[in-house]
C-alpha cells in the first residue's frame, strides 16, 4: 500500500515551506475529573500536517467544527499544540514579537478586531511604532500607504474614521491593512470574508490574490465555502471532524473530487460553471468530539461506508498530482470481509453517481 503522510497538502515548488504545521494535535479538555481521573478532550485537530509556501495561497475547508479556525490559531500561536511542531523557514517557531511579525492573523470579524474608540489612523499607526517601522518617515505617509495597498481611496477619506463609520468589507480591508503594516511574510485570513455580503467578497479576494502575486505573501484562507476556495485558492486541504480528509492543488480536487466528503461539500455548493454538480445525499451531522467515531471518522455520515471503515483510520492515498485522499475507497487490496458495506450503505449504494469515489491509488 502507497500512501503519502496522514495528512497534508503538497509544497507547490518542492522547496521550504515558509510555514509548517506537523502533525499538529489539539485537545481541548471540557471536565476534569475529581483525581484526575476520567476526563474528557474535544479532539478539535488530529495530527494535521500543512505547508504554506511562498506566493502561494492554500485554503483550508470545512464545516463548523472541523477544526480549521483552531489549526490557524495554532500556526498564529494563540494556542499552544498538545502536540506537533510549527517551523518558520524549516525552523521551529519560536513564539514571541519576531514570530508575531512574520505571521499576522486577519479574524473573520473586522469589528471585533478593531477598537470602536480609535480611528484608521491609530489601527494602522500603532503597530508601526510598537516594532519600530517608520524609519524616520512621516506616519501619516507610511498610513497613506497602508490605506492606498488595500484600495482604500483616496486614503484622507478613511484615515480618521471611527470602524462604526466603515462599511463591513472597509473594516475588513483596514485590518487587513493592519496586518500587513508590520510587513508579514505570511496571512492567516480566518473566513475573511463569511460576514461580508456576496456583492463585496470577490473584491476582498482579489485583494488576498494580489498580496499573493505582489508581495510574496504566504496565505491560508479559512472558509467553509469551497467554491470561493476554488476561485481563489492554489492548494486545498479539506478537514472533517479534526483531520484532513482531501488535499491538493484545488481545479483538480474540486473537479474531480476523491473523498465522499468533499463530494458533499460540493454538492452543496453554488457553481454556474459546473452545470451537474456531483450529488451525495448527506446523511447525519458532524460527530461529537470528544467521543469521535471509531476509523473512518466520517463513516457514519458517508453513503459508501464498509467495514473497514468502521475498524481502522484510512491513511492518506497518494492519487495523481500531489492530490491525496483519506478513504478506503482508494485501497487495492481490502479483504472481501473488508469491503463489506454497511448495512444499506457501500460501494454500490443509492449515491453512486459519476463522482463516486472510485479513483485509485498511484506510487508516490
Ligand atoms: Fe470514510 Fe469509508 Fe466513506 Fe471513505 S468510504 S469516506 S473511508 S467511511
Amino acid at each position: 500500500m502507497t500512501t503519502t503522510e496522514r495528512t497534508g497538502t503538497g509544497r507547490v515548488d518542492g522547496g521550504v515551506p515558509v510555514l509548517e504545521a506537523r502533525s499538529l494535535v489539539k485537545y481541548f479538555p471540557v471536565r476534569r475529573a475529581r483525581f484526575g481521573v476520567g476526563g474528557s478532550a474535544v479532539h478539535a485537530v488530529e495530527d494535521v500536517t500543512l505547508a504554506l509556501p511562498e506566493s502561494g495561497i492554500t485554503a483550508v475547508v470545512g464545516e463548523s467544527g472541523s477544526g480549521k479556525s483552531t489549526l490557524a490559531r495554532m500556526l498564529a500561536q494563540l494556542i499552544k499544540p498538545t502536540s506537533g511542531s510549527v517551523l518558520l523557514d524549516g525552523k521551529p517557531a519560536v513564539p514571541g514579537r519576531s514570530y508575531a511579525r512574520a505571521v499576522q492573523l486577519v479574524l473573520q470579524d473586522p469589528f471585533e478586531s478593531l477598537n470602536p474608540v480609535h480611528s484608521v489612523r491609530y489601527h494602522l499607526a500603532r503597530p508601526l511604532q510598537v516594532h519600530g517601522l517608520t524609519g524616520g518617515a512621516s506616519l501619516d505617509g507610511l498610513v497613506t500607504e497602508l490605506l492606498e495597498r488595500v484600495s482604500l481611496t483616496p486614503a484622507d477619506e478613511f484615515i480618521a474614521k471611527l470602524p462604526h463609520e466603515l462599511s463591513g468589507g472597509q473594516r475588513q480591508r483596514v485590518a487587513i491593512a493592519r496586518a500587513l503594516a508590520v510587513r508579514p511574510r505570511v496571512l492567516l485570513a480566518d473566513e475573511p470574508v463569511s460576514m461580508l455580503d456576496v456583492s463585496i467578497r470577490l473584491g476582498l479576494l482579489n485583494l488576498l490574490a494580489d498580496l499573493r502575486d505582489r508581495d510574496g505573501l504566504a496565505v491560508l484562507y479559512v472558509t467553509h465555502d469551497i467554491a470561493s476556495a476554488r476561485y481563489l485558492a492554489d492548494q486545498i486541504a479539506v478537514m472533517y471532524a479534526g483531520q484532513v480528509v482531501e488535499s491538493g492543488p484545488a481545479a483538480p480536487l474540486t473537479d474531480e473530487p476523491a473523498h465522499p466528503y468533499t463530494q458533499l461539500l460540493l454538492s452543496a455548493a453554488p457553481d454556474p460553471d459546473r452545470p451537474t454538480p456531483p450529488t451525495l445525499a448527506a446523511q447525519g451531522a458532524p460527530p461529537n468530539l470528544t467521543r469521535p467515531p471509531s476509523g473512518c471518522r466520517f463513516h457514519p455520515r458517508c453513503p459508501h461506508a464498509m467495514t473497514v471503515c468502521t475498524q481502522t483510520a484510512p491513511p492518506a492515498f497518494a492519487l495523481t498530482g500531489g492530490h491525496s485522499s483519506a478513504c478506503w475507497l482508494h485501497a487495492r487490496d481490502l479483504t472481501a470481509a473488508q469491503s463489506q458495506p454497511l448495512q444499506g450503505r457501500g460501494r454500490g449504494g443509492q449515491d453512486d453517481g459519476p463522482q463516486q469515489a472510485t479513483a485509485k491509488e498511484t506510487p508516490a
